[in-house]
């Protein structure tokens, strides 16, 4: 299979260091709000990578970290009156409900920083005893950028154009301005913890150096996160491990693109950040999973009510042709061996670079050739495929009928018509077919219509569904 793999900018094929393992690290969340969707896209890519290696035979093992300390946390939790570490607490455990609720799977390893502070020390240590950091008389630790000589390779920059980049900071200590903070000193009474250089916390780079080392080792397969971690965090976290272990730190980088809505950067200061589990109360997780997936990974996302809406039309459209599929095959009687045509349609698309996009499109093309539901065939075959996606993907997880009536009665209810008026007119509809007044059955039929109702006639009777939907 291939991957798109950054460090190279290009796809490549994929192997492991060690036959049928896969280490991978993903940078997670810094706790200091809950989950929006930029958080959503990026756990839910790497959930369904995973669990596509799995379905290959890979045995993967996964740390995905929470950064539960930083500036804000330490602010945030002042506010409250509680520890900061109380906050970062319940913050972990309020996510983790978020990623149960949106059907993303619990990693190998979920390290924290607050509880790798020895071996962040043990690690910062190393590297001043290497030579490749320094100590300064206030407390502070920096990475020694210029002597490491591969500085810039992931992020295809150059450190003399990056030296013209850097905003000089006079007031700080450092020796070189692209140096870069492993340790920082916080004063008399502020959070901090004892180190050979006084009272401090971690930078954020050297958290995730340490925990990947910590639980997975020197070197790992596959480093994945958000596209804005390339410069700097990532390039630093490569800078350290390599000074450190002598060895790469990754042999593949992948990363998600970004989210925007409806056109824009998703930002405190606009006011469109869209919270997980504010959409939550109004979408099933299968919308949002379904709005991330119908996209590649690597694509910037425009994702606001109208893709969301797309996304629940969408999945209401397979859920019912599903739900025809297993109809269909239930009442044929036949005995019909499932071939994988459609899953290794499945296996190409997901083989090249996990291109989700790609299969969720050619599934509309397959759907379009059911016709009258009556080649059993080519049915079994994709129910076939369906029962092994639905795991990999998270979608179509539900039962088809339950999941249909569910979103009927929501649009229902927004349109505020019952159930009950519906099926009243049908029936009165019925009667004035049978009695030959097609103008008085025409007339219920339009007006169904304009509350935004459509009947369906066939040989079984009359059935209604919501116009919006289709
Ligand atoms: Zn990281």
């Amino acid at each position: 299979m291939k991957v798109f793999n950054v460090l190279h900018r290009k796809k490549e094929e994929f192997e492991t260091l060690e036959p049928g393992v896969i280490k991978m690290y993903v940078c997670g969340m810094t706790v200091n709000g809950e989950a929006h969707l930029g958080h959503a896209r990026q756990a839910i890519t790497f959930d369904v990578i995973v669990n596509y290696f799995r379905f290959k035979g890979y045995k993967v093992e996964y740390a995905s970290n929470y950064t539960d300390i930083d500036d804000r946390i330490i602010n945030q939790s002042k506010e409250l009156g509680i520890s900061p570490l109380e906050l970062a607490e319940q913050r972990v455990q309020s996510i983790n409900k978020t990623w149960e609720a949106l059907g993303v799977s619990e990693p190998t390893y979920r390290p924290r920083v607050t509880k790798c502070i020895p071996e962040i020390i043990e690690f910062v240590s190393d590297l001043i005893d290497k030579g490749y950091a320094y100590a300064t008389p206030v407390g502070d630790v920096y990475f020694c950028v210029k002597k490491y000589h591969g500085y810039g390779t992931l992020s295809n920059r150059k450190i003399d154009e990056l030296i013209n980049s850097v905003r000089i900071e006079s007031a700080e200590s450092k020796e070189d301005a692209l140096d870069f903070a492993l340790w920082k000193a916080v004063g008399q009474g502020e959070f901090g913890w004892d180190s050979p250089w006084g009272k401090g916390r971690p930078g954020w780079h050297i958290e995730c150096s340490t925990m990947i080392k910590k639980f997975l080792g020197k070197q790992i397969d596959i480093h994945g996160g958000g596209k804005d971690l390339v410069f700097p965090h990532h390039e630093n976290e490569i800078a350290q491990s390599k000074c450190e272990n002598d060895c790469d730190l990754a042999n593949y980088w992948i990363h998600n693109g970004l989210i925007t809505v409806d056109g824009q950067k998703m930002s405190k200061s606009l006011g469109n950040f869209m919270l997980v589990n504010d959409l939550l109360k109004v979408y099933d997780k299968e919308v949002i999973r379904y709005a991330i997936l119908v996209n590649h990974y690597t694509s910037t996302l425009d994702l606001g009510e109208n893709a969301l809406k797309q996304a629940e039309k969408s999945l209401y459209y397979f859920y019912n042709v599903i739900n025809n599929v297993e109809n269909a095959l239930k009442n044929s009687q036949q005995e019909i061996t499932p071939n994988a045509d459609i899953l290794n349609q499945f296996i190409e698309c997901m083989d090249d670079d996990f291109n989700t996009a790609k299969f969720i499109a050619d599934m509309f093309t397959i759907c379009s050739k059911f016709g009258k539901y009556n080649d059993f065939k080519l049915l079994s075959s994709f129910s076939y495929a369906i029962q092994k996606i639905k795991d990999i993907f998270g979608l179509f997880t539900h039962s088809p009928s339950e999941f249909i009536k569910n979103i009927k009665f929501k649009y229902l209810n927004a349109l505020n018509v019952t159930e009950q008026y519906i099926e009243d007119k049908i029936a009165l509809r019925a009667d004035f077919k049978a009695n030959k007044d097609y103008a008085k059955a025409d007339e219920i039929r339009n007006e169904l219509d304009s509350k935004g109702i459509m009947l369906k006639d066939s040989s079984n009777g009359t059935t209604w569904d919501i116009k919006q939907l289709y």
